[in-house]
């Protein structure tokens, strides 16, 4: 795998339309032959890319995505700032257009200027598990991981290099 650089949303984004019948049309392939090795593949790529790529060059997604929160998530992070749940859901939290709990600001109000997360012990398990390439049964999120290809610089090189194999 080709060592990944850092790309900015709009640059993800334009790469990602460009090839996004090509991307689209591998997805399609992908789910009717289901192979069995596809969570190996991925895996291996995402750990090679985290090997020489790291989240503080990028923060795209606490950038630009944000969270859904569980109510676990809003109990853990109250607890982390020592504030009342229901303060911490007025200061930060709104309901979207889902009717999930997501933050009210983007950036993420935790994302200090470095790139560090102001409350990373604690942090949401939506970010403990983005961008979900060392899950299992990836077969299942090949959508999604197209959709984030326009955010992470990392799920965008392992769409490519999966295209290439
Ligand atoms: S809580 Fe931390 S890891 Fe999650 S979006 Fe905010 S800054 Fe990023
Ligand atoms: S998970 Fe992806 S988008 Fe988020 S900081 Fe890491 S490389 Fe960037």
């Amino acid at each position: 795998m080709q060592q990944i650089n850092y790309k900015t949303p709009e640059e993800l984004q334009f790469l990602t339309e460009k090839s996004r019948q090509e991307t689209a049309s591998f997805i399609r392939k992908l789910k009717k032959k289901k192979p069995k090795n596809l969570d190996d593949v991925v895996h291996e790529l995402h750990h090679e890319a985290f090997d020489s790529f790291s989240c503080l060059d990028c923060a795209n997604c606490c950038k630009t995505i944000g969270p859904r929160l569980t109510n676990k998530d809003i109990d853990r992070l109250a607890k982390h700032l020592k504030l009342k749940p229901s303060v911490f859901l007025e200061q930060y939290v709104k309901t979207d257009e889902d009717g999930d709990f997501v933050f009210k600001e983007r950036p993420c109000p935790f994302l200090l200027p470095d790139n560090y997360c102001m409350v990373y012990a604690s942090r949401p398990k939506a970010c403990r598990e983005y961008p979900h390439t060392d899950r299992k049964r990836f077969l299942q999120i090949l959508n999604l991981s197209h959709k984030n290809c326009e955010t992470c610089p990392v799920v965008y090189e392992i769409f490519e290099e999966l295209k290439k194999k």
